[in-house]
């Protein structure tokens, strides 16, 4: 008998598109409407690409995520980060629900105040605040965390400014399970650096720690790792009032809890993967309640949730602007929005229907933008019924990250939409034009050209 010769296992793609070994891949759903409201008319009259949100959806997730932290934590306080959407409209809708501002820059800091909100009603993160930002945080009582020393020794000389000592918490990074871990903001708590920072400050006496911050991560998937974070932070307070008298009054830890995107890396779609924020509230709720504190001297909870309140809340509109075959075979449409509005495409699958289902057989499809760059890829891989050009796609959830990081790279921003609770709709951002763009150029008289008349006689 002749020994079969070995063969190495091989991976096959799994193609979804026609009849395989599991049967036909499911039928993708359409999306007429957001919120009741025809994507065909809202495209008619505000164009493509355009941006809609939804007040509702947004309104709901806050209530949804607050009410979970304080039933089980008499005294929280959310915060709203202004990076992850700082449109007005939206952060007003953050403010009226009670929740207070989160920035990480000056920038930031003066959109806040241009919206109205009170510097006591600032968190002012980040690793860098210039002199004149400190000054003025500490002037209209926001709360200042400090990332590194030479900060805390620039606050400090601020600080002598002013009659009393003047109260900033820190941010802290540490293990919490958490891989690679953040410990590039923040003073570091494993190694003692936190506590020092604090011995530090204390023995100055122009500034006052009040609060501890930290922010361990974003779309942790884990809620135990938060559990870990709050306990740690609660014996470091705890051993801040042991050793210099001083009572912290807040813990803050930050937001990266998911939204319901789901990442490339993963298997599951994020509406089944992501853990709910009960889990994440449970865990932070629990260690603070459990760590012993005096009934009077509770910290006040602080959450800076960014994208798991706002992502689902936004939706993206984009029109086919033509099919092609690659080299390879595989089917290719390119859209009229790209990785300059759709900066979180390097990050998630984000879902991609269309608008209305005119039946056929769905094929895998590379969804490329419309910039003339090579990373312009909406998604690599997606299952989609035929499409011709001129038809339209919803693309989401796309409410977290994608109106501050996108660029004006080779093309206009396109404008943004709300669909109120009534269904009503409102501009909230206006379409671009090359006057925004070229606004703040100057032109040396130099390089002016001196247009000659001719003339004629
Ligand atoms: C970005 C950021 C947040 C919000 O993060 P999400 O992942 O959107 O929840 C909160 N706090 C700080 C300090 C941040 O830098």
């Amino acid at each position: 008998m002749t020994k079969a010769t070995y063969q190495k296992p091989t991976i096959i793609r799994h193609q979804g598109g026609l009849s395989q070994k599991f049967g036909r891949p499911t039928r993708r759903a359409s999306m007429e409407r957001i919120d009741g409201v025809p994507v065909e008319e809202l495209m008619e009259k505000y164009g493509s690409p355009l941006f809609v949100f939804s007040e509702r959806t947004i309104r709901e997730r806050y209530r949804q995520a607050h009410r979970a932290f304080s039933i089980r934590y008499p005294k929280v306080q959310f915060a709203w980060s202004y990076k992850t959407n700082y449109i007005d409209a939206i952060c007003r809708i953050y403010h009226q629900e009670g929740s207070w501002a989160e920035v990480v820059s000056d920038m930031e800091y003066d959109m806040a105040r241009r919206l109205g909100v009170p510097g006591n009603q600032i968190l002012f993160n980040g690793p860098l605040k210039t002199e004149e930002a400190l000054r003025r945080a500490f002037k209209e009582g926001a709360h200042v965390h400090i990332d590194h020393y030479d900060e805390l020794y620039m606050a400090e000389q601020v600080a002598k400014e002013f009659d009393e000592p003047v109260p900033v918490a820190i941010r802290v990074n540490m293990d919490t399970g958490i891989y690679p871990r953040w410990d590039r903001f923040g003073f570091n708590l494993d190694a003692g650096e936190a506590f020092n920072a604090v011995m530090r400050m204390h023995s100055g006496g122009k500034l006052k720690i009040a609060g501890l911050h930290s922010h361990i991560g974003t779309f942790i998937l884990d809620p135990q790792a938060y559990g870990r974070a709050a306990s740690k932070l609660a014996e470091l307070a705890k051993r801040i009032k042991r050793e210099t008298g001083e009572v912290i009054s807040y813990i803050d830890l930050g937001g990266g809890l998911p939204s319901r995107s789901t990442l490339h890396e993963q298997y599951a779609p994020g509406t089944d993967s992501t853990p709910p924020i009960d889990d994440y509230a449970a865990a932070i709720c629990d260690a603070l309640l459990g760590a012993g504190f005096p009934t009077d001297e509770l910290p006040t909870l602080f959450i800076e949730s960014g994208r798991a309140l706002i992502d689902d809340a936004g939706t993206m509109i984009t029109r086919v602007v033509g099919n092609k075959r690659l080299a390879d075979g595989r089917r290719a449409v390119i859209v009229d929005a790209g990785v300059n509005t759709l900066f979180t495409s390097f990050w998630y699958r984000h879902d991609i229907l269309p608008v209305h289902d005119k039946g056929g057989m769905p094929e895998d499809t590379v969804i490329y933008g419309p910039l003339c760059m090579n990373i312009d890829v909406v998604r690599p891989s997606v299952s989609l019924p035929p499409l011709s050009a001129g038809d339209a796609l919803v693309i989401r959830p796309v409410g977290a990250y994608n109106v501050t990081q996108w660029m004006q790279f080779i093309r206009l921003r396109p404008p943004v939409v709300l669909i109120g609770e009534q269904g009503e709709v409102d501009v909230i951002r206006r379409a671009e034009c090359v006057d925004d763009i070229k606004g703040p150029e100057q032109l040396p008289e130099r390089f002016v050209e001196k247009r000659h008349v001719r003339v004629v006689g």
